[in-house]
């Protein structure tokens, strides 16, 4: 039987990392083992649902570039894929239920089960609904229909025995029914059905072979397995994926930092290292190999390297693998992708003139470097572009020296800079190294104020490739400049 796997997202909210990371290692296993991936939408609880969530979903699953096989706007023979076009469905597949003996209509008004909560509490006896309607008479039923009550479908859960799921990754789960929380809702009262009925149905319905999804549904899992019984289908065969932790071995949340794939998107990360760093949340190829395409993923992905460990997000390890993505890419690629960033802030015009795409070109192998995000390219190289200005006379003075040594220093600069281009970047250096001893001061000193005279800024591309960039006139000109904002300051 080919593999079919499904994604099934409910629209609440942005997707975040978990989710993302249960979408690609679907998508990944069904691409490896030559099977249909799925994306269903799960928006059957209206109060949480949310527009934009589902337009982020597809904006996420665009960006990756995660194509589903079937799934809103691709029918493949079991749609419609959005549960919220399937309610007919629920609504029959309930009645048989109850028609099989397996479930039963509750008349219980929200106010009696409200006393019933409050009376638990009171009595400290465990919570849960107390099977009141189950064993309701023809007649009683009768007599609430008559009255215009409108029931809802709650399941009959087993008052013995033992549940058991076979997971992939976890082995045998256990559940007893007694522990199973008592006789749950699978349509309500307006004809809505519940997560576990829409969700059991759907997968049957479209054939899923294998459930991959996070961790936090293992408790789902018995009263599923019981639904399935109860239907008399064959279940799906399971596998929870291990959690995804922050680094003090609490599950991520906002706490840690970014979790939607939308912030990191905004943040200037590269869908590449995204997906290549979700993919090692809990799988690994081995143990030495780190770098993974889209294109591998989808060959060499298999359950058996699942880990059952829970996984640990870095932020650090993350940002490491977009700087490396970025080093990776094509000159002109990333100058693509780099460009919005440049017109957001004016560096370079809307349509980027020759001279502009020119100097791009020309400064893209120093950037490259030292890039960790793309929007990074805006600080390192507005200079290049824009007269700087806004920087103060003390940016320019080094540690325990004063305005005087610094116009000094600067001034030695000055003369060594004309001369940069005849005399090249080795001999330069070691120009600049003979002047500092003989002004006594480091090295690190004598090229400080250089850098922040034409960069604006202590932390700049290396020194020596930013004058070639810039263009000796333009790097003389800024020095003195500096030197007369010092000159100034020390009057
Ligand atoms: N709609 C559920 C969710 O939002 C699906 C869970 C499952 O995969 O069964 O995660
Ligand atoms: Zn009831």
């Amino acid at each position: 039987m080919s593999v079919r796997v499904r994604y099934a997202p409910s629209p609440t909210g942005l997707q975040h990392i978990g989710g993302v990371r249960t979408a690609l290692f679907n998508y990944f296993f069904a691409r490896s083992q030559g099977g249909a991936f799925i994306l269903r939408v799960e928006d059957t609880d209206r109060e949480r649902y949310n527009d934009q969530a589902l337009q982020d979903l597809y904006d996420t699953f665009e960006w990756l570039g995660i194509e589903w096989d079937e799934g809103p706007n691709k029918d493949g023979g079991y749609g419609p894929y959005v549960q919220s076009e399937r309610f007919d469905l629920y609504t029959r597949y309930a009645e048989q239920l109850v028609e099989s003996g397996h479930g039963y209509y509750c008349f219980c008004s929200s106010e009696r089960l409200d006393a019933l909560r409050e009376q638990q509490k009171q009595e400290k006896q465990g919570q849960g609904y107390d099977r009141h309607c189950r064993n309701l008479t023809n007649d009683q039923r009768e007599e609430y229909l008559r009255q215009g009550i409108k029931p809802v479908v709650r399941f009959k859960v087993p008052l013995e025995g033992t549940t058991v799921f076979e997971d992939i990754l976890l082995g045998e789960m256990k559940k007893k029914n007694k522990d199973i929380p008592a006789d749950p809702v699978l349509l309500k009262s307006d004809g809505f059905p519940t997560y576990h009925l829409a969700n059991v149905v759907d997968d049957h319905l479209m054939a899923i072979t294998h459930i991959m999804r996070a961790q936090e549904w293992i408790p789902s899992g018995p009263l599923h397995i019981l639904l399935y019984e109860a239907f008399g289908w064959e279940p799906p065969q399971y596998c929870h994926l291990p959690m995804v932790m922050g680094k003090d071995g609490q599950k991520l949340s906002k706490r840690h930092g970014a979790t939607s794939v939308i912030e990191f998107r905004r943040q200037g990360y590269l869908p590449e290292a995204v997906i290549n760093y979700i993919s090692l949340l809990g799988w690994s190829y081995d143990d030495k190999r780190e770098f993974f395409t889209k294109d591998e993923l989808e060959e060499l992905f298999v359950l058996e390297k699942l880990n059952k460990a829970p996984a640990v997000f870095d932020y650090k390890k993350l940002e490491w693998f977009n700087g490396q993505y970025i080093r990776e890419k094509k000159d002109e690629e990333l100058i693509e992708l780099l460009l919005p960033y440049l017109q957001k802030e004016n560096i370079v015009g809307t349509t980027p003139t020759n001279e502009e795409m020119a100097k791009l070109r020309e400064m893209m192998p120093l950037m490259k470097e030292r890039l960790h995000f793309l929007p990074d390219i805006v600080p390192l190289s507005r200079f290049l572009f824009q007269e700087i200005e806004g920087y103060e006379a003390d940016e320019l003075i080094p540690k325990k020296l004063d305005a005087a040594k610094t116009i000094e220093i600067l001034q030695a600069d000055r003369e060594l800079m004309a001369k940069f281009e005849l005399v090249g970047e080795e001999r330069t250096e070691e120009l600049l190294r003979q002047k500092a001893e003989e002004l006594e001061v480091k090295l690190g000193a004598m090229l400080m104020p250089v850098r922040v005279a034409i960069t604006g800024s202590r932390t700049s591309p290396p020194l020596f490739g930013s004058i070639r960039l810039l263009g000796i006139d333009k790097t003389l000109e800024r020095i003195d400049r500096a030197i007369t904002l010092l000159q100034s300051e020390d009057s």
